[in-house]
């Protein structure tokens, strides 16, 4: 059996159709731990960049999937953590140009942006998905939590920088949390942020997935809706409130509801039970919480996925 350790998918994503995620880090491996992440807490929040795994075997596996008939409509620097922290993330993106017919893609949270090397290596996708939900230092330690020697205006600056410098598309993602950024003043003063990076798309997003604290909470669709009007462009809401299944999901939801049937699992032990990255788990995982076929549990610091108790075996 052919296994892979840095590439996987390809997964359904609304944004890139069916992607090739390609991840460099270990798991938390990031400069930030938002409140709303979806792979959990960051054990330790760092700014050191560095080969976190060997290029030249991201390579090996790429082509091994390429080579074995994988195809895709994106291949993704994403996954466990934030990729520029990955010293090779640029080869990467380049080698992904080179060998697959794909467009490459960068997600990044951007705080390392105001280095020239990463906004380099950066400049090697096609297209860059930058995040911002705070709209200043404050509120950017409260939301992201990031590594101390972090500083908001300085990020914001070397996102301006990098879209100054990058001539592919750049799509911002704004993640709304109820009570902790959607007040429409604080929606204004990311949107005159976003206005001044300058980004090709705007994307509203909030925690329809279960996020790294329990605390956290949606934003309605609706107020989602409203919210999207105070950008420009006009921001795009791709939070995925509807309940239907991905393409192509339906097997693996049959076979991971039949084991939350018998037992409540971690993201982390579905992921090893079905070889899936967590990023996978978090799909099917989260279109079985809106269809009500599972529920979150959250017990000594971890949140479990069960079957309801009338439907359990
Ligand atoms: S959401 Fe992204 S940037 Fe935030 S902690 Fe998770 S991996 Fe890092």
């Amino acid at each position: 059996m052919t296994t892979f350790r840095h590439v996987f998918g390809p997964v359904p994503s609304r944004r890139f159709g069916r992607s090739l995620g390609v991840d460099l880090t270990p798991l938390k491996t990031c400069s930030f731990n938002c409140v709303f992440c979806q792979l959990g807490p960051t054990p330790q929040t760092t700014v050191e960049r560095r080969e976190y795994v060997p290029v030249q075997t991201v390579k090996d596996e790429i082509l091994r999937w390429r080579d074995a008939g994988g195809t895709a409509d994106y291949a993704t620097l994403s996954g466990s953590g934030e990729p520029t922290l990955h010293s090779g993330f640029g080869e990467v993106l380049r080698f992904l140009k080179a060998e697959l017919p794909c467009p490459a893609v960068l997600l990044t949270n951007g705080s390392l942006l105001y280095l020239p090397e990463v906004r380099a290596a950066a400049g090697q996708a096609d297209v860059a998905k930058l995040s911002l939900s705070a709209w200043d230092d404050d509120s950017f330690r409260r939301i992201n939590r990031p590594h101390p020697d972090l500083d908001f205006h300085r990020s914001v600056a070397g996102m301006r920088a990098f879209r100054q410098g990058f001539a592919g598309r750049i799509w911002l993602e704004v993640f709304l949390i109820a009570g902790l950024n959607d007040a429409p003043n604080q929606v204004e003063r990311i949107a005159a942020l976003a206005a001044a990076i300058g980004s090709d798309k705007i994307h509203l997003n909030t925690a329809v997935r279960p996020p790294a604290e329990a605390s956290v909470q949606p934003v309605d669709r609706d107020r989602l809706a409203e919210l999207a009007e105070l950008f420009r462009p006009r921001a795009e809401v791709i939070a995925d409130f509807s309940a239907r299944p991905g393409s192509g999901v339906a097997a693996n939801e049959t076979a991971l509801l039949d084991m939350l049937r018998r037992r409540p699992c971690t993201a982390r032990q579905i992921a090893d039970v079905f070889g899936m990255h967590l990023n996978e788990v978090a799909k099917y995982t989260g279109h079985l919480l809106k269809t009500g076929q599972i529920q979150a549990l959250q017990r000594a610091q971890e949140t479990y996925f069960a079957a309801p108790e009338n439907n359990r075996t």
